[in-house]
């Protein structure tokens, strides 16, 4: 049997969203131990926290101001931002636990930023980097040539969107069509208070008590990328299940909950690959 493993990170570093009171780093640590025993998890605050680049945040504002979207049915130029932009930057960097929903990134681009924060003495194929962030990320899709709003950019380092998980799967069709007329009556405020009630628990909303659970199968997709080069399944109560629905979404993180027979069997692999293999920690040991 060939193996499907083509990387084995022993360490996967977790940065925290910190906007977000509803996910509980500890609770994914914990599950991620037992799961993949022999894996070594840290947690770590935000990134900017956690680097304490402080004196780089007007470079960063900028390049952040760079890849956001203006239009969403057109693929990201370069240009350059307006000082407005860069200040509005500025100022949620300066305050992390500021969230501004309606503003999105360029996902592969905050994926090449995110990277750059990463010391160099830090990017080994060992040590999986995976950021969650509140930022809305989307990426360009030539077949219908618009952007689309994303949970997860898969690779190094992964990407995990908190807001993504609110904004990317869609929600059920009667929401929409419910929404739509609510803005033809012309009204425009309630409803959305009025259709979050009659859809209870039926897509996730911002602050989510599920959001922990949710995350835990979005992280295992950035270990299989990881460890395979494939981030998805076909089994609908698979974690790695792609969901384009808030729907199928629920039922692989939250009903299922489980991995495949087949990724299970490629889970124990990774678990396998590490006996005999100590680990090499080079650097900032957990306490
Ligand atoms: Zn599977």
């Amino acid at each position: 049997m060939t193996s499907s493993i083509i990387n084995s990170a022993r360490t996967i570093i977790l940065y925290d969203d910190v906007t977000s009171g509803n996910l509980v780093l500890s609770e994914i640590k914990k599950y991620l131990s037992e799961l993949i025993p022999g894996i070594r998890v840290e947690l770590r605050s935000g990134f900017i926290e956690h680097f304490g680049v402080r004196e780089k945040i007007p470079e960063f504002a900028r390049k952040l101001a760079r890849i956001k979207l203006r239009d969403q049915k057109r693929k990201l130029e370069d240009f350059n931002p307006l000082p407005g932009e860069i200040q509005f930057e500025k100022k949620l960097l300066d305050d992390p636990k500021t969230r501004r929903i309606g503003v999105i990134y360029d996902g592969f681009e905050f994926q090449k930023l995110s990277r750059e924060m990463i010391p160099e003495n830090e990017l080994e194929m060992s040590v999986l980097h995976i950021f969650i962030t509140n930022r809305l990320i989307a990426t360009f899709d030539d077949n219908d040539r618009r952007y689309h709003a994303r949970v997860i950019i898969t690779g190094y380092p992964a990407v995990i969107s908190t807001s993504g998980i609110v904004e990317a799967p869609a929600k059920p069709r009667d929401f929409y069509r419910m929404k739509q007329m609510g803005i033809i009556l012309g009204d425009t405020t309630v409803p959305a208070e009025l259709l979050n009630q009659h859809f209870q628990g039926r897509f996730m909303e911002h602050n989510d008590e599920r959001l922990t659970e949710v995350i835990k199968g979005y992280i295992l997709q950035a270990v299989f990328y990881h460890t395979t080069g494939e981030a998805f399944c076909n089994n609908t109560n698979c974690r790695l299940f792609n969901s384009h629905w808030q729907k199928e979404m629920i039922k692989a993180q939250i009903e299922s909950g489980k991995l495949c027979k087949d990724h299970t069997g490629i889970l124990n692999e990774l678990i396998m690959s590490f006996e005999g293999d100590p680990g090499r920690h080079t650097f900032n040991p957990s306490p």
